[in-house]
């Protein structure tokens, strides 16, 4: 599925992951609870435990006592959450990573439950308590610190664009007033790109594969998101290409509910577990390519 050729083009890329699993990428955690959201809200009731959780350690007690984890992943998004048309089951990077933290948790991958997100409703789903966690391609932000608890740092993309072979466009330097740029709503990158690019016209789709569509159909010039997501696009189709250099940072961390530290310690400590067992380099290789280690 992924070729030599695609594994070179990402060889940059790859390096900066050294940095990731080494430590270097690590970000800085919140501290303790103290800005848990108000539970009880309406949407409580859909809690996949039908309980409400009162404040630091809840989450894990309660994915203990229910024997489940329920994870937000994507659905859209090939190399890390993209459901299968065909057996309808969802695989990718983030998926593995779910599993073998499920594994690690409840001592069995299979006690998980998946649930779509996009990256408009990660968030607004973990506040109303129908996933225990995102692991959906999202990338740490302070912006986002204020809304959730992140894990350490499990994975290292940058922003980068996505042409059809043959474009004018090279680079960011390359966008320019009435470039028409695709990208999806609630991401990282609608916001850099506004930011680096202001005179970009952004047309904004609901999810990964609606904005591929659309650059296929021609209704813009270019899309852009993170690397490792228009690489999984690149192996779908062989006539759009990634160019340019990455422009942005965006490392991916594990969210969970805001206050929810007991889980974000245990989290934390399975990834790391996951890299001295080498479960980590077997996921990463399956998906992505050579191992950063
Ligand atoms: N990592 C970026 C973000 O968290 C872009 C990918 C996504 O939309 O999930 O917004």
């Amino acid at each position: 599925m992924i070729t030599k050729k695609w594994m070179v083009s990402c060889f940059a890329f790859m390096l900066a992951m050294v940095f990731v699993l080494s430590g270097c990428g690590k970000t800085a955690q919140t501290g303790g609870g103290a800005a848990s959201a108000p539970a009880g809200s309406p949407a409580a009731s859909s809690a996949p435990s039908g309980t409400t959780a009162a404040g630091g350690g809840s989450a894990l007690d309660e994915i203990k006592k229910r024997g489940k984890l329920v994870v937000g992943v994507k659905y859209d998004t090939k190399l890390f959450g993209l459901k299968n048309p065909t057996g309808g089951e969802v695989e990718g990077f983030d998926i593995d990573i779910a599993k073998a933290l499920a594994k690690e948790i409840l001592g069995d991958e299979k006690k998980i439950e998946l649930k779509e997100v996009t990256s408009k409703t990660r968030i607004p789903m973990l506040d109303n308590k129908e996933i225990d966690m995102i692991i959906a391609t999202m990338t740490i932000t302070d912006e986002r610190k204020k809304q959730v608890e992140f894990s350490d740092v499990y994975f290292k993309a940058g922003q980068s664009l996505l042409v059809k072979k043959g474009s004018p466009i090279k680079s960011i330097a390359d966008i320019k007033k009435g470039t028409k740029v695709l990208a999806v709503k609630g991401s990282t990158s609608v916001i850099n790109i506004k930011a680096k690019s202001p005179d970009a016209t952004v047309l904004e789709f609901d999810n990964y594969q609606d904005a591929f569509s659309a650059l296929k159909a021609g209704q813009g010039d270019t899309l852009t998101t993170d690397n490792a997501i228009l690489y999984g696009m690149m192996a779908q189709d062989k006539n759009y290409e990634v160019v340019g250099e990455p422009f942005t940072d965006e490392p991916y961390g594990i969210a969970m509910k805001k206050g929810e530290t007991a889980l974000q310690g245990t989290v934390n400590e399975a990834l790391k577990k996951l890299q001295s067992n080498g479960a980590y380099k077997k996921i990463y290789e399956k998906w992505i390519g050579q191992s950063p280690s």
